[in-house]
């Protein structure tokens, strides 16, 4: 499929008549922790492709295994415990990998290609990311997976930006040489290969630089350079993330080398229960329809008078809770005060209380764990962005519950925006031959570009931020004994 695509965006360019000589760079963002198991001898394939004919007739045979793990996959629980276990502990996995182990992260979905599938394991040559998946096609050879997706991982030692052979070991044998070495996102992973050059008629100097995983592209595509900025994307799957200059490890979230910078880091909250959690509930309380969601969540008061909602569709990575619904309520809570209120539990709400128990509790979790990660509270700007930030009810409650202006960007597609940037600035860097920030390349050009942010509400009212804090403080209780109760710990 993701051939097929390369294929397909390839040839509605050539239709539209793009003339692909004038392209100095390509770089792409891939999802993250996804990943595609070379079989023995595939490289002589991508070397060797013949023009006339599309990528898509010439990779059949290429992969050890055609179904490619990615991130929804949550089934490596077990490898999980064996990884942190080896390695002393899930707050050591952390210190050295930047998380915790995550059913979804690679290693341990590498892991359990070992112990499940052996043979697929014992004929792979080459494990690669999405993101270097998709560069390794564009180079003919096998492309580096970058510092920042390989963070994703579980096998990155994050301080020494190289592979920790105490996590290698712990995984699989024999995994290094099946990862091949790691390169800083804005190095050049090579040029673009003759296939393209003859094909669509690319320049034979055309750049690939290294492509990187979604969430480190939209960072660089939002422009986030300053820490205190957060970023709230709203998407299939809802993450905050936003930018320090220490390593903190933590139980929760994720630290990834910063994608757009030699020093600091990207931190990153995800949480599986997204839009498509939010797309159930407006199917069964509002009609389908955005519009009567909306409407539903404006006729509810703030802080829903005490109701309290925990909405897991998929098993949920924050907290690590199974599949489930539960409700709450503080009965008596005024805003004042939450001594002594203690919760109820309940079976389910009406439409409205719904609508807004799941909008609050989202973003209630957020402002929670980003606090417990050290993120600034409030924030000095949120920008907003994925496909529900077109929802302007969804921003107010966002600006009343963090306290911060809410912005939104002009452009919508953050992440491929991001990899665009990133080309210029590999492009760039290469060019000088030493790294260059980011910001050089629009510095004191923002505001008159496309890529500034627009102010989309304005920051609550400071009594009610407070009143949050309060409600907040009682989730954060109630989350920690359903951990306690039903977590993976
Ligand atoms: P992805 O993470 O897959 O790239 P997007 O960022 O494009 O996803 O977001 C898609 C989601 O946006 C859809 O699942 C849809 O539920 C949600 N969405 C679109 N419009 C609205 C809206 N007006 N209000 C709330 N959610 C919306």
């Amino acid at each position: 499929m993701w051939v097929e695509a390369l294929d397909l965006v390839l040839q509605r360019l050539k239709k539209s008549n793009l003339d692909f000589g004038k392209i100095a760079a390509i770089s792409g963002s891939g999802q993250q922790h996804g990943s595609v198991f070379w079989k023995n001898g595939s490289e002589a394939i991508l070397s060797t492709l013949d023009p006339k004919k599309p990528l898509l007739d010439q990779f059949g045979n290429a992969f050890s295994i055609n179904e490619s793990p990615i991130w929804m996959d949550s089934s490596t629980t077990e490898q999980c415990k064996d990884i942190e276990k080896a390695v002393g502990g899930p707050m050591e996995l952390s210190k050295l990998t930047g998380s915790r182990a995550h059913e979804r992260f690679t290693g341990p979905q590498i892991r359990r290609m070992y112990q499940t599938k052996p043979e697929v394991y014992d004929s792979t040559e080459r494990i690669s990311l999405v993101s270097s998946f998709m560069a390794s096609l564009l180079i003919g050879s096998y492309a580096s997976i970058d510092h920042t997706d390989g963070a994703g991982m579980n096998l990155m030692d994050i301080k020494q930006r190289a592979w920790s052979k105490n996590a290698l070991e712990a995984t699989a044998p024999g995994l290094e040489a099946k990862l091949g070495t790691l390169a800083p996102a804005h190095s050049v992973a090579g040029l673009i290969s003759p296939y393209f050059v003859e094909r669509y008629k690319f320049d034979k100097d055309c750049l690939i630089v290294h492509w990187s995983g979604d969430n480190p592209n939209s960072l660089a595509g939002l422009t986030l350079n300053t820490p205190g900025d957060l970023a709230i994307s709203l998407g299939t799957s809802d993450t905050v993330f936003g930018i320090t200059a220490e390593h903190n490890p933590s139980l929760e979230g994720h630290v990834f080398p910063n994608p757009v910078d030699t020093s600091g880091y990207m931190v990153m909250l995800c949480y599986k229960n997204g839009s498509l959690t939010r797309e159930d509930i407006r199917n069964r309380c509002a009609e389908k329809s955005w519009e009567v969601f909306n409407k539903l969540l404006q006729q509810t008061p703030p802080l829903n008078g005490g109701k309290l909602g925990f909405y897991y569709k998929e098993h949920e990575i924050l907290p690590p809770l199974p599949v489930g619904f539960h409700r709450y309520t503080l009965d008596g809570f005024k805003g004042d005060s939450v001594e002594g209120l203690k919760e109820r539990e309940v079976s389910e709400f009406d439409p409205p209380s719904e609508v807004r128990a799941l909008i609050e509790g989202q973003l209630l979790s957020m402002r929670a764990h980003a606090e417990r990660f050290g993120m600034p509270s409030p924030p000095k700007r949120i920008i907003a962005t994925g496909g529900a930030s077109a929802n302007t009810t969804i921003l107010s409650s966002i600006a009343s519950i963090f306290g911060s202006n809410v912005y939104t960007v002009q452009r919508p597609d953050s992440a491929s925006l991001g990899a665009a940037l990133r080309a210029a600035h590999g492009w760039l860097c290469n060019r000088k031959g030493s790294f260059l920030p980011i910001w050089f390349m629009y510095r004191d050009k923002l505001e008159k570009s496309s890529l500034n942010c627009k102010l989309a509400v304005t920051a609550g009212d400071q009594e009610l931020v407070a009143k949050y804090a309060l409600l907040m403080k009682k989730r954060v209780e109630i989350e920690n004994s359903l951990v306690q109760k039903l977590g993976r710990l």
